[in-house]
């Protein structure tokens, strides 16, 4: 079996052990004669996953029964959308932060539905970074606060959790489960699973219910989060193959222990970033303050070496460290799933690749 190095940012790389776990029950899911994805979503086998997962994400967040536990289709992107679309009503305003492309995505489809406040703004800022805490302006009485605890796409990330004043939104995507985090600071937390809970097609979202309760009610049912809480995300069928991968993830970050799973990204981020630290030759491209140890984010003296490093890299096994393409450059991904040995292999080659060509 040749499995490569995942650097990928999503669609991102799963742990081994989860996969051969799906493959081995595909065809025939515990005696059941049938495949996960050909059961009814109201049986008893798919019944069990599907609690599951809730009840594992619940103790892994923290979170007690005043959150909702939610599955929607449509990714993080839905949930731009649906978030204003249920509580950003006429004459209220919702606060953003803008500190990158996901923020700023989350920023556009706001506007479309209400009046959005920018607490702050520093998108374009290079390097790339998340506001200080003094920097951020919250609107009082605003109807939530938004913020994109890592920027995927930047690679900065939040390492403390502001005061906002109001009801406080995370878009998570990219890092949940990853760091120590009090979610109960949280009135809505977010995330499409397929950075660091599972493959896609599904977005968790995890929500106080009294909030919920006062969403819109004149919007498509779809749309409603208190649809999707009063049928415990079985209003219609739900993404069953994928909410199954992402609870075999649950219990596969269960069984490791999340202390351990923190330390260990702690670990790999840190053993990149002493490598661009100690190089003329590396440059990291987010404020040291601000690096984000889910994707970590850095140039080459030219394009062309930057080609050069990504082609070598990936003969070496390592795979899709091109940056997104709006922004160019090196990005590794590692995810909690990604293997200390990929982070070991990765920095050794960066290290005879800056003396080949430093
Ligand atoms: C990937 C990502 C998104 C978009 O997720 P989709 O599930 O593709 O809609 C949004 N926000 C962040 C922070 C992301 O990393």
């Amino acid at each position: 079996m040749a499995r490569v190095y995942n650097f990928g940012a999503g669609p991102a790389i799963m742990p081994l052990d989860v996969l051969q776990e799906a493959q081995a029950d595909l065809v025939d899911f515990k005696g059941s004669g049938m495949s996960v994805m050909e059961m009814s979503h109201r049986g008893k086998e798919y019944d069990a996953i599907h609690n599951e997962a809730i009840a594992n994400l619940r103790e892994l967040m923290g979170l007690n029964d005043d959150y909702a536990i939610l599955f929607i289709q449509g990714g993080a992107s839905l949930q731009f959308a649906m978030l204003p679309m249920n509580f950003l009503g006429e004459g209220q305003t919702a606060d953003y932060v803008n500190a990158g492309s996901w923020g700023a995505a989350a920023v556009k489809q706001a506007r479309m539905i209400g009046n959005v406040n920018i607490a702050a703004d520093c998108q374009k800022d290079i390097p790339t970074r998340m506001p200080d805490a003094g920097e951020m302006k919250w609107t009082p009485g605003a109807a939530y606060s938004h913020l994109t605890t890592n920027e995927t796409i930047s690679g900065a990330q939040f390492k403390s959790i502001p005061e906002t004043g109001s009801p406080l939104v995370g878009d998570m995507s990219s890092d949940i489960l990853s760091r120590p985090l009090d979610y109960t600071k949280f009135t809505m937390i977010y995330a499409g699973a397929q950075k660091n809970l599972g493959p896609s097609g599904v977005a968790m979202v995890a929500i106080r219910k009294d909030f919920a309760g006062k969403g819109s009610i004149s919007i498509p049912t779809m749309l409603r989060y208190q649809t999707h809480i009063e049928n415990n995300s079985l209003y219609n069928t739900p993404p069953c193959f994928s909410i199954y991968m992402l609870c075999l993830t649950t219990r596969w970050l269960k069984k490791n222990g999340m202390q351990k799973i923190f330390q260990t990204n702690r670990d790999k981020a840190q053993l990149i970033y002493d490598v661009i630290d100690a190089s003329g030759f590396y440059r990291g491209t987010a404020k040291k303050e601000y690096r984000s140890d889910m994707n970590v984010t850095f140039r080459l003296p030219t394009e062309e070496l930057e080609t050069l490093f990504i082609k070598q890299a990936s003969e070496a096994g390592m795979k899709q460290l091109k940056g997104h393409r709006s922004v160019g450059g090196i990005r590794a991904s590692i995810y909690n799933a990604f293997p200390a040995a990929g982070v070991k292999a990765l920095v050794d080659f960066m290290k005879d690749f800056e003396k080949r060509n430093g």
